[in-house]
């Protein structure tokens, strides 16, 4: 009888079926970051995004609840690059608990980041500005992932090529609309220097007033300088960004003014951080086109299929 007992609890534990693992929980820093990795892990990771719209990243400090929240996390993707200057010192203390923390921006490979002059050999952060660099921070960030959830490492790879096909036909829209402003018009002065990888991607001369970080302050003799640039090659139109106040914009238009060359104010970019949830700017690729599009029509192109029609 003991034996057969025995039989039936050893055969009740060969039957007993493993717990299906838990969703892997994933936080991420930025709206763009959200956007990605939603992309990469489909159904399989619950994620949440620290930063909404018209959030800056430089700046932001994390609450009391991010802290728990990320405390929380099997894993972190972060934008790295010193973009989060305020939570920088967060991520190896996480590390050390145990906690996947990927930096995106490891990703690109160092020969294509730029390095902004006074900015002490750190890279520019802003690399979701052109998507193709993107791509290569998603691939770098699918691998990650997929190393702490082998069951669907593949997915995760196959996912971050699929959201690399999808980037580079924004891609292709935007060059094109870019092309059809002149080239001397081809400029673009906004609130801090957000854009120099999209610059560099579609021949656009970028100059920010406020450098790589909204931390740093814009002396009057940047001012000046700009004003000049606008004024010599006869630039209608400057940006205000969703995430960066705009007073140093507005010193901009009035500078101008006061030297007889009308800049308008082109309209709102969205920087670091994309629009609202339920609107086009509120996808990456939303994002960019929208601002593609805000640029070029500023500027005197024709935008046409960038945004959908009103
Ligand atoms: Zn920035």
């Amino acid at each position: 009888m003991a034996t057969f007992a025995a039989i039936v609890f050893v055969l009740g534990m060969l039957q007993t079926t493993p717990t299906p693992t838990p969703p892997l929980k994933v936080v991420c820093t930025t709206g763009m970051l959200g956007d990605m990795v939603r992309g990469i892990v489909g159904e399989h990771a619950e994620v949440t995004t620290l930063m909404g719209p018209g959030v800056d990243p430089h700046l932001y400090k994390a609450t009391v609840a991010d802290v728990r929240t990320l405390s929380g996390a099997d894993a972190i993707v972060a934008n790295g690059l010193m973009l989060e200057g305020r939570m920088q010192e967060l991520f190896p203390k996480l590390r050390l608990k145990g906690t996947l923390v990927i930096e995106a921006g490891a990703g690109v490979p160092p020969s294509k980041l730029l390095t902004p002059e006074g900015s002490h050999g750190h890279p520019d952060p802003h690399i979701w500005m052109d998507p193709g660099l993107w791509a290569e921070a998603a691939r770098f960030v699918a691998k990650e992932l997929g190393a702490r959830d082998p069951s669907h490492a593949t997915e995760y790879e196959r996912n971050a090529a699929a959201l690399e096909k999808k980037w580079l036909a924004s891609d292709a829209l935007i060059a094109g609309a870019l092309a059809s402003v002149p080239p001397t018009r081809r400029v673009l002065v906004t609130a801090h220097d957000a854009f120099s990888y999209f610059g560099r991607r579609y021949s656009v001369t970028v100059a920010g007033i406020q450098g790589v970080s909204t931390e740093s302050e814009s002396g009057l003799e940047d001012i000046r300088r700009l004003v000049d640039m606008l004024v010599t090659r006869k630039v209608p139109a400057v940006f205000v960004e969703t995430s960066v106040g705009d007073k140093s914009v507005r010193a901009l238009v009035e500078g101008a003014a006061a030297r007889g060359h009308p800049v308008t104010i082109g309209g709102s970019l969205y920087s670091d951080a994309m629009g609202e949830a339920d609107s086009f700017a509120g996808s990456y690729t939303g994002m960019i086109q929208t601002n593609a599009a805000t640029i070029v029509k500023a500027l005197g192109g024709d935008a046409k299929g960038l945004v959908p029609a009103p």
